[in-house]
């Protein structure tokens, strides 16, 4: 059972547990979050696989301030202004990324773009601590409401989880307000703990809502997934100008003559595979191989998210995606 630990005696223990690229739950002003070093692949497959996600969706990335919130990402000046009005507090802005910012791919569901938030309290300290943003979504498991309170969250979380920091009642209760740049407007992603209106007040300016031209739920769209080459699931044999995704030690049939060929886990961890997902996606369709034959991956724990991951990039494309 995971221990519960008062938030004024916590910090070491937390930094502990970040360090080895463990997870723990932690208060923010919102709800609990369960936090994972966001540079670490390992620490954010255990974040999923904690929650028993279904999907990668993208997580919020967690920041102690201004200073290494532009290390990640590219601030336009509308962003800025709600950043210098509302953080710390519950606003989350999604802002391009910045190249070579070491966030690790699991965390944006390999978007360019990264949702960025500065927490109050605990969190904010723990992070300034680490001196790593944190990706943290709500301390649940997938399906349930967000927790509010640490007890809450070890009830449901506490068999996979090894902390949980007790801040008290969180204040807010819900989840951050969710903002993303227009061009010369800003549209709301998502409602939340800061009103849109006062947001609109800061800036002098309406919010634009509704239909986005963006991607607001990137996990439900299949053409956003897909790589150049056309996947190929359940590959036993790997066909002419193939390249291969390896799992364990299965070796697809012709593997030596695959067109390029990594292994998401040799040990056939699926931690581990989660973590390599993207990057290696990404490397072999870089290979210019026509088709990615992937190996069977098994459904169970994160082998679902990897194989919902994997079935959309295989899905047939829609005609926004420009075609290789
Ligand atoms: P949660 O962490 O569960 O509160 O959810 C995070 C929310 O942020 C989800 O609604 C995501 O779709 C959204 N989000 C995270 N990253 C991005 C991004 N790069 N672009 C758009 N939405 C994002
Ligand atoms: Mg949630």
């Amino acid at each position: 059972m995971a221990e519960i630990l008062a938030a004024g005696e916590a910090l070491e223990r937390a930094l502990a547990l970040l360090e080895s690229g463990d997870v723990v739950a932690i208060p923010t002003e919102t709800v609990y979050g369960l936090a994972g070093d966001a540079t670490n692949g390992i620490g954010v497959a255990r974040i999923f696989e904690a929650k028993g996600r279904p999907r990668f969706n993208p997580l919020i990335a967690h920041v102690a301030d201004m200073a290494m919130a532009e290390r990640i990402a590219v601030f336009d000046p509308l962003s800025k202004r709600l950043a210098e009005a509302f953080w710390p507090g519950p606003l989350t802005l999604v802002l391009p990324q910045r190249p070579g910012n070491g966030i690790h791919p699991l965390v944006t569901a390999g978007l360019d773009t990264i949702a960025l938030r500065m927490p109050r309290g605990f969190g904010g300290d723990l992070i300034a601590k680490l001196g790593r943003p944190l990706a943290a979504p709500s301390a649940n498991s997938s399906g349930r409401i967000s927790a509010t309170t640490a007890q809450a969250v070890a009830d449901d979380l506490g068999a996979r989880i090894k902390l949980v920091v007790d801040g008290g009642a969180t204040p807010v209760g819900l989840e951050s307000t969710i903002v993303k740049a227009e061009g010369e407007r800003l549209r709301l992603l998502r409602p939340g703990g800061i009103a849109a209106e006062e947001i609109e007040a800061a800036l002098g300016m309406a919010l634009l809502r509704g239909g986005a031209a963006g991607v607001e739920a990137p996990g439900m769209l299949a053409s956003h997934y897909a790589p150049g080459a056309a996947m190929r699931l359940n590959a036993g044999a790997v066909g002419k100008d193939e390249a291969l995704l390896g799992f364990g030690g299965q070796r697809a049939e012709g593997w030596r003559h695959a067109a390029a060929f990594l292994n998401l886990s040799i040990s056939g961890d699926l931690r581990e595979a989660a973590s390599n997902l993207f990057a290696y996606m990404q490397e072999l369709d870089r290979s210019g191989a026509r088709t990615i034959a992937v190996e069977n991956i098994p459904f169970d724990g994160l082998g679902e998210a990897i194989n919902d991951r994997l079935s959309r990039a295989a899905a047939p494309r829609d005609n926004t995606e420009p075609t290789p």
